[in-house]
């Protein structure tokens, strides 16, 4: 059998058959810049990076925000699994992914947020609303044309910026956060925390109200 080449060799990712031991990590995290790291699963197997990201929207990170702390504590179900468990994670992952859209009218990406919080830049800048939540499948990039719904509004704008969902910092400093990245690089992902930014003020949402991209 093949697999069994493959137990051997935890060097080689049980789903894709690629090197799974990416050099910078293996916690299945994402690293804004490069995508998800390599992950190590419950019996020592490794998934690689791209089946970390292709299996993530099963099995989002599990998050809450703790209010002592003042920090977001994620939970990852995804090293639980063996690697039988994630080669058949694989084989349904595709059908989920897709009823998952059909729940959400076919958008290509839905945002869920958890909190919102207002900043400004200076006196004569635009105000920022920094949105903080998980995605739940598809990608979110700089640039794109997103729709804000919130109790039956429709309200729609521009994603400013990206960023980690840890401390739940409202960015303020839009301009030099631009200068020292490049927005190519900055993705919010399906299944894992995060930060979108769009300009203007007094955008309202509660817990659970949704960020969508066409
Ligand atoms: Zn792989």
């Amino acid at each position: 059998m093949e697999f069994q080449e493959i137990e051997q060799n935890q060097g080689y990712c049980p789903i894709c058959g690629k090197a799974a031991l990416a050099k910078y990590g293996t916690t299945g995290l994402l690293t804004m810049i490069r995508g998800p790291e390599a992950l190590r699963l419950r019996d020592g197997s490794h998934l690689c990076g791209s089946c970390v990201r292709k299996l993530r929207v099963m099995y989002p990170l599990q998050g809450s925000f703790d209010e002592e702390k003042r920090e977001y504590v994620t939970y990852d179900p995804l090293p639980e699994l063996d690697m039988n468990q994630a080669l058949e994670a694989s084989g349904q992952v595709s059908d989920y992914r897709e009823n998952l859209r059909e729940n959400y009218g076919f958008r290509s990406a839905v945002f869920v947020v958890d909190a919102a919080a207002e900043s400004r830049e200076g006196l004569f800048r635009a105000p920022l609303t920094t949105f903080f939540g998980q995605v739940l499948y598809g990608s979110f990039w700089m640039l794109d044309d997103v729709t804000i719904l919130s109790g039956g509004k429709e309200t729609k704008a521009t994603i400013a910026a990206i960023d980690d969902y840890r401390f739940r910092i409202p960015r303020s400093d839009l301009k030099e956060w631009m200068r020292r990245i490049d927005p190519a690089d900055k993705v919010g992902e399906n299944g894992y925390p995060c930060s979108l930014v769009v300009q203007g003020k007094g955008i309202a949402v509660q817990p659970g109200d949704l960020i969508v991209k066409d």
